[in-house]
């Protein structure tokens, strides 16, 4: 059968130059092995000592991987086209930067691997991964990967370390309190590893700057928990044709995935639409387990390293669901939506958008400017100035019984939330209601329920108990 075999640029100086070799083959074993004869220098490129495919080379029989059809044993017809992929990191043992003395000694419980070895090795020094956010899971997953000698490690942070990060955020330290998270993350990684090349970005991701940002990078790491971001660097990462590590994480229970449009689904075709503003507590309002992000961020981490290295199943396809209370890992499989909006063959959005307001976030400020002039707040200033006036508001505490034992403030009445609507016979109609809780957020939203079960002398506190703290008394706890 007369094939065409396409060699990629790599190991284009092996075959005299050539990018197409024309060979007569019936398998693709044969095919390779009539390569290799023709041009000898390329088979230690291809094959390993007992003579087996290198496990980061792949082969495409016209549009089809090879693994998905009968392998290196896959027939062939007259007019195929036969195409050698390297895997992602440059691929091959070709351009790989050599590793000095120090970094063989550094590395050796990796380059005693037959999988990895000293060229495995090298690919981690050659690739450059980027990982958005330094916080829960950027923490663990920049640190594994600046010790296993990952090359380049991009960050992309714009926060400031505060102290209730530190239960889980294990990159920072106390002396870090204050700092940005970016500088912190630096200094740290440049401490486990001084061989690793760290370059922060020490600005919010847009999509103004993120397809400059990503551009540079093989692989994409997203350890972010707000929506817009997420979608933000999905389409980024879709449009640049890169792979994403996900992973996300709230309470006990944490998800993980690789969104690689070019094999498999995106975080799109998993969930096309954000959910309303709210709906979703962050970890600063809904709490995580300090532990839980470790996990999945490690998990980020082993994907990152298997993509580069071109080893072992991607988690691409799959999301993995875990629960720390359960100790159970579960497993989805992840189809691509073929109406996916981004990733489908007939995508409608072909450029970044405005993701805060895809994700509804500008009309939520907007709605809570309104309330604000429609004298539907009430500061703590005037709240503490009526309290010392003698006047005693009816003041509803909204939060969970275990915060109101951190902290409350003086003469309000706790009704957790989900209770309220089993108190309303309690409550005054005819009086004024104040509504408190952590920040402001939860009250608010209690304060719209009760508008719709006829109240109307209602007012909410805004910055909840944080701004008591801040502002009147700095002895009541903040969490
Ligand atoms: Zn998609």
């Amino acid at each position: 059968m007369a094939v065409r075999l396409l060699v990629p640029t790599a190991l284009q100086r092996y075959t005299a130059n050539q990018d197409e070799i024309q060979v007569s083959a019936s398998t693709v074993d044969d095919a390779l092995a009539q390569l290799a004869e023709r041009h000898p220098d390329v088979r230690k490129h291809l094959f390993n000592d007992e003579g087996q495919l290198r496990q980061y080379v792949n082969i495409y029989v016209g549009s089809e991987d090879m693994r998905s059809l009968q392998g290196t044993q896959t027939s062939l017809k007259d007019g195929d086209e036969v195409t050698i992929v390297p895997s992602i990191a440059g691929g091959l043992d070709d351009g790989l930067p050599p590793l000095n003395k120090d970094e063989m000694l550094r590395y050796s419980r990796h380059i005693i691997m037959p999988e990895l070895g000293v060229e495995g090795q090298q690919k981690l020094k050659a690739a450059k991964v980027l990982c958005i956010g330094a916080g829960g899971l950027g923490s663990p997953l920049a640190m594994y990967l600046a010790a296993a000698g990952v090359g380049t490690i991009g960050i992309v942070d714009f926060d400031v370390v505060d102290v209730t990060n530190l239960q889980r955020q294990i990159i920072h330290g106390q002396e870090d309190i204050g700092r940005p998270k970016m500088e912190s993350a630096k200094e740290t990684l440049k401490s486990i590893n001084p061989f690793c090349n760290v370059i922060g970005f020490e600005e919010a991701l847009s999509s103004e700057n993120a397809l400059e940002i990503l551009k540079d990078f093989d692989i994409v790491i997203d350890g972010t928990d707000n929506f817009p971001t997420r979608y933000l660097v999905n389409d980024a990462c879709v449009l640049l044709g890169k792979p994403n590590v996900y992973g996300s994480i709230f309470r006990f229970e944490g998800q993980a995935s690789v969104f690689w449009a070019e094999k498999g689904p995106c975080y799109r075709c998993l969930y096309p639409e954000p959910p309303p503003p709210g709906m979703v507590p962050s970890c600063a309002e809904g709490g995580v387990l300090g532990i839980l992000p470790g996990n999945i961020g490690v998990i980020q981490a082993t994907e990152a390293v298997k993509l580069i290295l071109g080893i072992g199943e991607p988690l691409i396809g799959r999301l993995l669901l875990y629960n720390a209370l359960r100790m159970q890992y579960r497993e989805l499989k992840l189809r691509k939506d073929p109406s996916c909006p981004i990733c489908g063959p007939n995508p409608t959005i072909t450029e970044l958008i405005d993701y805060q307001e895809f994700c509804g976030i500008p009309q939520a400020a907007a709605a809570e400017a309104a309330k604000q002039e429609d004298g539907l707040e009430i500061t703590v200033t005037e709240l503490n100035d009526r309290f010392n006036r003698g006047e005693r508001p009816v003041v509803i505490d909204v939060r969970e019984p275990y915060e109101a034992e951190i902290a409350v403030i003086p003469n309000t009445r706790l009704i957790p939330m989900n209770e309220v609507p089993n108190h309303l016979g309690e409550l005054p109609r005819d009086q004024e209601i104040i509504l408190q809780c952590r920040s402001g957020k939860r009250s608010m939203q209690v304060l719209e329920y009760l508008q719709s079960q006829g109240f109307t002398k209602l007012k909410n506190l805004k910055g909840g108990i944080l701004a008591w703290s801040e502002e009147i008394d700095p002895s009541v706890s903040q969490y």
